[in-house]
């Protein structure tokens, strides 16, 4: 399962700098151990080959400078303490000449400050000891992080699939002074018209009587609150004789009216 994840992730051209998704013929991605202890290093090379990598072993920093220009390594191990020199300044060099992410191994808690903290260009650090299996963690999640967001079309999960956008249930023609509900247009007195346009306008904001009324009556003072209840009566057989399965105006006891949202 994770060999067949890793084996669609795109390789990278390092030397030019460039991130490319290159053919999946070029798999299994090949990474560089920059390491002097053979113990350690015959560690690392287990667990990585175990996780389908294909690790490449070097015990200097130069050495592992040179490989790194001949072939397309996707990620570096480097160990901070190398015969030839410091990993920090390997490290240095290496991003003039490359992006490709290095995961440093430390033998000494002191130095991850100068790992974190001095901007040196690694992307991860481990402190030995560590065992086989935190290491191919990081690996993995720095490789997911850096190199594509590891999906290809070969084993991306689908988008899930879109509901199909609904029909409006209510259509206002106001020109017309017209509303269509569920594609059927309504046969609306003045009132009703207006009360349900009120609505319409704002689904799911409740209205007190007061407001429908001031809404709907051009002469709100000289009707009743219980002539809007009226309206909405008649209004909502008018509209479940469209639909009898639903009520699309909600009664809030003591408040007033809402359209359903
Ligand atoms: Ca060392």
């Amino acid at each position: 399962m994770l060999r067949k994840r890793f084996l669609t992730v795109p390789c990278i051209d390092h030397h030019v700098g460039n991130r490319q998704p290159l053919n999946l013929s070029c798999v299994p991605l090949k990474i560089l151990i920059i390491e002097d202890e053979p113990a350690i290093a015959d560690t690392l090379l287990y667990a990585l080959k175990t996780e389908g990598f294909e690790p490449h072993w070097c015990t200097t920093g130069q050495a592992g400078l040179a490989a790194l220009a001949v072939q397309d390594i996707a990620l570096i191990v480097l160990d901070v303490g190398l015969p030839d020199g410091s990993g920090f300044e390997f490290c240095k060099t290496i991003r003039t000449r490359s992006e490709v992410p290095v995961v440093f191994l430390t033998a000494r808690a002191s130095e991850i400050d100068r790992i974190v903290g001095l901007e040196i260009g690694g992307d991860d650090y481990l402190v030995k000891p560590f065992s086989p299996r935190e290491l191919t963690a990081r690996v993995k999640a720095i490789l997911r992080r850096t190199n594509c967001h590891a999906t290809t079309p070969a084993v991306a999960t689908p988008p899930p699939p879109q509901p199909a956008k609904p029909t409006p249930v209510f259509a206002l023609d106001e020109a017309r002074c017209r509303i269509v509900y569920r594609g059927q247009n309504l046969d609306l007195t003045r009132y009703e018209f207006r009360l349900l346009k009120a609505l319409l306008a704002q689904p799911g904001r409740v209205y007190s009587r007061d407001q429908l009324m001031n809404a709907a009556w051009e002469e709100p003072a000289a009707s009743l609150d219980r002539t809007v209840d009226a309206h909405i009566k008649t209004l909502r057989a008018k509209l479940r004789a469209v639909d009898q399965t639903s009520d699309p105006i909600q009664t809030h006891r003591g408040l007033g009216y809402s359209l359903r949202e």
